[in-house]
This record gives structure tokens, C-alpha cells and sequence, in this order.
């Protein structure tokens, strides 16, 4: 059997680590699966690991090679010290590590801390820029959440604003993301509401018609204020028209990546496929994150993708939409998307297909560079971090590190040295999947006779498999 791209991976590239339950909002479109609970929330007691345990979960990760980490909850800064505890473990093993939170508990101590303990980002939550919705709809206070809001803005790390949307704020799009932007912000999202699967199907859900209206929201937000605008939703691809779909705009590009690139633990250690799931495969203070993984094989096998997907033109890239969404509707993993449309023949157009490489195009290495071993065939890598990363065979990575090393290249000099003459297609395929990858980079500079890779002997690459450079994540 061959076995490609996320299937020959042995870990996840990012995990989503829940610290507590316990938050100090009551936000009814929250996904974190207690939490929402209205039930649960009556009995709340504090269900979460010291923080001795979650360093074991760490090592775990650094074990595993993970090589990205999100904090979250709960409202991980209830727990502000543990918090500062395990952003410096992870940036000590060189593992990137993230914060979700509400932000209303920071403190500018904390923010310090954080930023000091190399914190890569901060994802935040806000419904609303009106005092009566936002509390409508987190039950918290909105001039406590703009206070934190202007610290972090004011300490140049990075944040991005979060809109949960359902039928209470759906005409507020434009309103919030533009007040946003006012304030410094520069990367939004608004993301439809997915009902919690502890939870009966929210009558507050948008429908299609709803979820296309957010979409040209965010659209018209960037177009208005230049900012960075993404859903944090997998929706599915049928949603969106030709337009939109060939774009350039992040939302279409997200796939579920449940058990495939990412996976989420919860209070007790228990690993779950994404934090909407309710299934446990395991407990990670019991076994390794890798033998958990394993078991999660259904997630990569496309074992979820529902029946009516599967002739699709875009199930590659869209796998049916969001699994749990569809769940929390239908009962059933396999059941089709709440919000999907309908199969369709064409596929979605990568940006990296049209790259345009001519003879003189140049080609650089990224200074970043992040690669893990994925048991003896195959290894993945990125440049920049890991969203872009590519897991490939060890051929094309020994390629890709030995073109690095001998960059800056044009496309021409690429071609003589690696002995690609009749072969040029091919390598322009290879080319644009580690571009994809950031392994490489499109450079403007020129690359003179001086070039360290003129006159150097040529590196015979027989039979580069150029169809086992995987696009997808
Ligand atoms: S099941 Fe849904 S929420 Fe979970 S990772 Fe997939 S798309 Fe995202
Ligand atoms: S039919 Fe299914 S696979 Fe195709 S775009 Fe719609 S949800 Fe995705």
C-alpha cells in the first residue's frame, strides 16, 4: 500500500491543550464541551490537572516532536502562573505555543511574563463591540475585555480577534471588525457558531444564507481596512462561490484536521480528535501521544467523509465540511455538513499550481527551517510554521535540504545542476510544493555570476518522485 502526505505522519503537528474548565464567562455558543454544558456549569467543580501533570503532558509533546501548542480552556488565565509555566517549557524545547483566552483576567505582570516566556500569539474572543450584546452573550463586561485588549495591542503581541457568529449578532460583522480595526487590531475572524455537542442543535444557528453573509462580510472588511480576515470554522467548500473559492482568502483553505494535523487534550489528559469531540482515544499521562494517534487512523482514513461527498470534485481539500457540526445536527460523524450545498465537478485552483517560473526566476532558502522524522520513509517540514508544512518521502526532503543549502538558484541553474534538461514541468511542480511548503521562497534579488552555485558540479536526481510531494495538510 502507499501510503501519502497526513496518513504516513506519526504525530500531530499542533495540540490544543485544555488546562481547566473553569472560566469566569458563561458564553453559550462556547465549544469546550463542559464548559457549555448548561448542566454541567450548575455543578461546576474545578476538574484539571496541577501543573506537574501537565509538564508530564509536555514532555509528552516535546517526545513526540509536536511542534506547535495552544493553551486553552476553559479560560486558561484563571490558572495565570501555570500558564506562564508552560509557555516557558515549550519555548525552552522549542515547541511554538499559543494562548486562547477572554482576556478580561490579564494583567500587564502576566502580559510580561508571557512575553518573556517567548508566547507566540494570542487568540482572542469578542461578540461584539456593544456593551448589551457582549454581555448578552458572554455574560462578561465588554470595557474590561477593550482594557486587555489595548494592553496586548500596545505590546506588539501578536492577537487575533475572534467573532463567534449566531443569528444575535450576525448584522454586526461590519461594526465590530471595522471598531476592531480602529483600536490596532489587524487580523479578524468571525466564525459561524458550531452547536457543542454536549448540547441539543442551538436554534441560534445560522443557516447557508447566514454563513454566506458572514463570509462577504469578512470580504468587505478587508477590502475597507486592509485587515487579515479567516473564519475559524472547516466549512465546506460547495458554501462558496467560483469567485471566492479560487481567491485568495484563508477561509477557503481550511480543512478539518481532526486526528490528521491537529488534537486536542482535555482537564484530565484525555485525547480527543479536535476540541469539539466528545471521544477519548486515550489518556496521555497513560501511554504515548503517538500510540493515541494511531488509534485515531478513522480521522486520516477519510472514514468520516459522508457518502454524499464522496464523488465530489473538492472532497480532497474539503473532506465534507466540519464532522462535529455535522454530528451535533444529525447525530452521525458521517452525516453530511448542516451547510453544505451540493457536490460539485470542479476542484479548487491552488495558487501554487500558477505559480509563474521562468529561467530567471530565482529561488532562496527560508531562514526558518523545521523538520521532524516521521519513522524511516518520510520526514515533514516547513519554512515559516507549521500550517505550511508538507510531509514527503525521504528522497524529496534530502532533495529539499540540498537545494538549500545550494540557494540562492534561478530556475535555469536549478535545472543544470540537478539535471532536470527535458524534465522542467516536473521540477516546476517540485518547486512550487516546497514554495508551498516555505521551505524555499520566491526571491526578488538577482542572482549574479557570482552566485555561489555557478560552476559547481551537477547532482544527478534520478528519479525524483515528484507525485509524492503532498499538498495536503
Ligand atoms: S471536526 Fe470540525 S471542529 Fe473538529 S477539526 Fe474537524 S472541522 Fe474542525
Ligand atoms: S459536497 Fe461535500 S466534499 Fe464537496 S464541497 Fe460540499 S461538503 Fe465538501
Amino acid at each position: 500500500m502507499i501510503r501519502l502526505g497526513a496518513d504516513m505522519r506519526t504525530s500531530p503537528l499542533s495540540v490544543q491543550i485544555e488546562i481547566t474548565d473553569v472560566c469566569n464567562h458563561q458564553c453559550a455558543h462556547c465549544y469546550h464541551l463542559d464548559v457549555a454544558a448548561a448542566e454541567m456549569r450548575k455543578i461546576a467543580k474545578r476538574r484539571e490537572l496541577n501543573l506537574k501533570s501537565l509538564l508530564v503532558i509536555g514532555e509528552r509533546l516535546v517526545e513526540a516532536n509536536v511542534f506547535n501548542v495552544v493553551l486553552t480552556g476553559g479560560e486558561p488565565l484563571t490558572r495565570k502562573r501555570d500558564v506562564v509555566e508552560l509557555a516557558l517549557f515549550f519555548a525552552t524545547n522549542e515547541v511554538n505555543c499559543s494562548l486562547n483566552t477572554n482576556l478580561t483576567l490579564l494583567t500587564p505582570e502576566v502580559l510580561t511574563a508571557l512575553k518573556n516566556a517567548r508566547l507566540s500569539g494570542i487568540l482572542t474572543s469578542c461578540p461584539s463591540t456593544r456593551e448589551d450584546v457582549y454581555k448578552a452573550m458572554t455574560g462578561g463586561r465588554l470595557s474590561s475585555f477593550l482594557e486587555k485588549l489595548r494592553l496586548v495591542l500596545d505590546s506588539q503581541l501578536p492577537i487575533t480577534v475572534n467573532m463567534v457568529v449566531n443569528q444575535l449578532n450576525a448584522h454586526l460583522v461590519r461594526e465590530t471588525g471595522l471598531a476592531l480595526s480602529e483600536m490596532g487590531v489587524s487580523s479578524f475572524a468571525a466564525s459561524p457558531m458550531t452547536p457543542n455537542l454536549s448540547l441539543p442543535v442551538s436554534e441560534r444557528s445560522l443557516g447557508i444564507e447566514g454563513v454566506r453573509g458572514v463570509l462577504e462580510d469578512l470580504k468587505w472588511l478587508h477590502g475597507a481596512t486592509g485587515m487579515k480576515v479567516d473564519t475559524l470554522e472547516s466549512l465546506p467548500k460547495c458554501l462558496f462561490d467560483t469567485d471566492t473559492l479560487d481567491g485568495d482568502w484563508n477561509f477557503t483553505s481550511r480543512s478539518c484536521q481532526a486526528g490528521r494535523a491537529t488534537m486536542a487534550i482535555g482537564c484530565q489528559g484525555e485525547v480527543r480528535a479536535c476540541t469539539h469531540c466528545t471521544v477519548s482515544y486515550g489518556s496521555v499521562l497513560l501511554e504515548p501521544l503517538k500510540r493515541i494517534y494511531e488509534r485515531m487512523e478513522p480521522w486520516r482514513a477519510d472514514e468520516f467523509v459522508p457518502d454524499a461527498c464522496r464523488e465530489c470534485g473538492l472532497v480532497e481539500t474539503c473532506r465534507g465540511g466540519c464532522r462535529t457540526n455535522a454530528a451535533a445536527y444529525f447525530g452521525s460523524l458521517n452525516a453530511p455538513d448542516p451547510w453544505m450545498v451540493a457536490p460539485t465537478e470542479a476542484g479548487k485552483r491552488s495558487k501554487y499550481a500558477s505559480l509563474e517560473i521562468e529561467g530567471m526566476t530565482v529561488f532562496s532558502a527560508s531562514p526558518v527551517f523545521r523538520h521532524r522524522s516521521e519513522g524511516e520513509d518520510a520526514v515533514t517540514f516547513f519554512g515559516g510554521n507549521f500550517h505550511s508544512a508538507v510531509t514527503t518521502n525521504k528522497q524529496m526532503f534530502d532533495f529539499c535540504c540540498d537545494l538549500r543549502s545550494n540557494l540562492p538558484m534561478t530556475f535555469s541553474q536549478i535545472v543544470s545542476r540537478y539535471k532536470f534538461h527535458g524534465k522542467e514541468e516536473r521540477l516546476r511542480l517540485v518547486l512550487a510544493s516546497l514554495v508551498k511548503s516555505r521551505a524555499i521562497v520566491l526571491d526578488a534579488t538577482p542572482v549574479g555570476e557570482t552566485s555561489k552555485a555557478t560552476g559547481e558540479a551537477a547532482v544527478t536526481v534520478q528519479d525524483l518522485p515528484a507525485e509524492t510531494i503532498i499538498q495536503r495538510r
